[in-house]
């Protein structure tokens, strides 16, 4: 049976089919939510994997009717423009801009599936005042629109920009329990001055093996995310981890973590050349384009 497709699915559809045209990645320009906390209906409900292919009827003993002609494989552009559609992706924009007044709250240690941690930080800030949270909070807003205008379900980690927490151990609770196709965590380093680029930070196996499945989809979400970031202008780390990519065992986002899941460390905010465009709103447009070209390419391969 065809999947039924909504008033809005159609309009997706469209879109995606005139990607075939020339639109590339297939990143829409429509945004259409009024909350970044929504969240809205798959677009086609019926297809959990995004795939364009109807579900093969049963068959039975007497069905003499001839076979129907297998569905033609999609189109790469319009898989890619349909991977995201109905699937569920976590957005955790990283720490929170009431966490710099409450340090006794997000101070008092965890488990982080590996040690003991912090239940949160206050992230990193410019030498001019500009914070890392308000950053991760702008680029993570961007891309739940984008993420919604696709199709998928977005969950964020944190609804407003001005609460506290929540603690490392419920941003991954929060992912696992949607059974997230994949989550992403969206952060700014604090890095030395002379350094500058992004690292996608992936989950190395800890101890017990407890995030032993997620390694390997883990580290095809980065790599599906770093050409998608150096397509938008950014550059690969010069001090942190190797091409871009930097495995941890430290961080209880990853470690906690049972769905696929990357911290995106975007750039350096203590480097001036690296954090001057972080300022600019089309900077931030831009990177979250750029992730949301990473989700789909993942996707589409999965
Ligand atoms: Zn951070």
């Amino acid at each position: 049976m065809a999947p039924r497709l909504s008033a809005v699915s159609l309009v997706s559809l469209a879109c995606a089919l005139e990607c075939l045209c020339g639109c590339g990645t297939g990143t829409q320009q429509r945004r259409s939510i009024a909350s970044p906390s929504a969240i809205v209906r798959p677009v086609l409900a019926e297809q959990s994997t995004g795939a364009t292919v109807p579900a093969t009827p049963a068959t039975t003993k007497s069905s003499l009717a001839p076979a129907p002609a297998p569905a033609p494989a999609p189109a790469p552009a319009l898989a890619l423009a349909l991977a995201l559609a109905g699937r569920v992706i976590t957005i955790d924009p990283g720490h929170n801009g009431g966490n710099f007044t409450h340090p006794q709250e997000i101070g008092r240690l965890v488990n982080d599936g590996n040690g003991e941690k912090e239940c949160d930080t206050t992230g990193t800030a410019a030498p001019d005042g500009y914070r890392e949270t308000d950053f991760n909070w702008s680029v993570a807003v961007r891309l739940h629109a984008l993420l919604v205008a696709q199709g998928a379900r977005v969950v964020m980690t944190r609804q407003s920009n001005t609460g506290i927490g929540p603690c490392i151990t419920e941003r991954a609770a929060i992912g696992n329990r949607a059974h997230s196709a994949a989550a992403i965590s969206i952060h700014a380093d604090g890095g030395p001055t002379s350094g500058s680029g992004f690292a996608i930070l992936i989950p190395a196996p800890i101890p017990g093996g407890g995030d032993q499945a997620i390694v390997a989809p883990s580290r095809r979400l980065a790599l599906a995310l770093r050409p998608a970031l150096e397509r938008a202008g950014l550059h690969p780390s010069t001090y942190d981890g190797v091409d871009g990519l930097a495995p941890r065992t430290d961080l209880g986002g990853l470690n906690l973590s049972r769905v696929p899941k990357v911290f995106v460390e975007v750039a350096n905010m203590q480097n001036r050349a690296d954090e001057a465009p972080m300022e600019r709103a089309s900077f931030r447009e831009g990177v979250a384009r750029a992730l949301l070209a990473g989700l789909e390419r993942f996707l589409a391969n999965g």
